[in-house]
């Protein structure tokens, strides 16, 4: 298992997972429809959120980021693992409490989807404060407040507007004044800027920043986009099929990349500058392939060795508080390949990392 960074004993952990790990079982179609297919869409993840710092969770489509978001949400049930709210356990199998949903709150990636069109703002932000509680009598002053807090000013404004009457930025920031209205202790941000213009992108991305830092949120922000967590993240984790395969303070993890994929995402970064070897990149990297024993980012790796083909790698420590999932970084790899039995994984079979 990954270790999460050391963190100041000042700053409490708000939200704690251990060994998150969600499967899907889904039906081959054949004869009687009995074959059955175990996708391992998260595999043994453990991250603390810390107040007032920023996680950040990079993978591409299919890497399990949302999947995992969605069960510290507790929208989706882990298929083993467990959480710890501000120092409470969690019985992750039983249904979500009101008062859990209040303290971790979800924002999506699509504004438009999540808000209802046919519901004004006011309308949005009244009914969230009164599900989680709120009178009557200071809803309306409530609603202001977080608008404010978004900074869609002056309030008034934005109140009795409908969503299609808002620009994509400003309706992000509606869906954002709404998770926090009910004052919540952990954000978690699933790709809040990817549908956004760019030039609108920076400023949602500095307002979370200013919660972060203001508010003592403990923030997790899922993205694609590498470079927007080197700018935002304190820490920031890769994840590649279900697994992290490498994990850091954001600066170090981009400037020294020590995981094949997480090189491949950072030289799949548009640079203008010399567009020919990044299309040259993509060219020769851009299939999802995952292997089903060893390294599962084997089948796209350049730097494949016999052992990653019969063994799954664990964690190595490269650096303070920095962690690869990588053959490469043990000692002798190739001798590992001749003591290591290859795994072979049993329909229905968790993956012990
Ligand atoms: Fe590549 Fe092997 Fe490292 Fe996996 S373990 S990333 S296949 S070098």
């Amino acid at each position: 298992m990954s270790e999460t960074l050391n963190q100041p004993t000042s700053t409490p952990v708000q939200l704690s997972a251990r060994h998150l790990t969600r499967h899907f079982t889904t039906r081959i179609p054949g004869r009687f429809m009995k074959a059955k297919h175990v996708v391992r869409a998260v595999d043994d993840v453990s991250l603390d959120l810390v107040a007032g710092h920023v996680t950040a969770v990079v993978g591409e489509s299919g890497s399990g980021k949302s999947v995992l978001a969605r069960m510290l949400a507790r929208i989706v049930k882990p298929t083993s693992g467990e959480l710890d709210l501000e120092g409470t356990p969690i019985a992750v199998g039983a249904r979500r409490t009101l008062d859990y949903a209040s303290k971790v709150q979800l924002v999506l990636q699509d504004p438009f989807a999540s808000n209802n069109p046919v519901h004004h703002v006011r309308h949005s932000l009244e009914r969230a404060l009164l599900l989680h509680g709120a009178t009557k009598g200071t809803v309306d002053e409530l609603a202001r407040a977080a608008l404010t807090r978004v900074s869609l000013e002056p309030p008034d404004r934005f109140l009795d507007s409908y969503p299609h009457e808002l620009s994509g930025g400003q309706l992000q920031r509606v869906s954002i004044a709404r998770a926090l209205c009910v004052r919540p202790s952990v954000l978690l941000a699933d790709e809040p800027i990817s549908m956004l213009d760019v030039s609108v992108r920076l400023g949602v991305l500095n307002l979370l920043k200013g919660l972060c830092d203001n508010e003592q949120l403990a923030l997790l922000y899922i993205t694609h986009d590498i470079a927007s967590a080197r700018y935002l993240a304190d820490e920031t984790i890769v994840m590649y099929a279900g697994q992290i395969v490498e994990r850091s303070i954001s600066t170090a993890l981009v400037d020294e990349p020590t995981h094949p994929y997480t090189q491949l995402l950072i030289a799949s970064v548009p640079n203008p500058a010399d567009p020919t070897s990044q299309a040259r990149e993509k060219a020769e990297h851009t299939t999802f392939a995952v292997a089903d024993v060893g390294c599962r980012f084997a089948p796209r790796c350049p730097y494949a060795m016999d052992v990653c083909r019969t063994s799954d790698p664990p964690d190595f420590t490269v650096g303070e508080g920095h962690t690869s999932r990588c053959w490469l970084h043990a000692s002798e790899p190739e001798a590992v390949s001749e003591v290591a039995p290859p795994e072979r994984r049993r329909e229905g079979e968790t993956t012990k990392t």
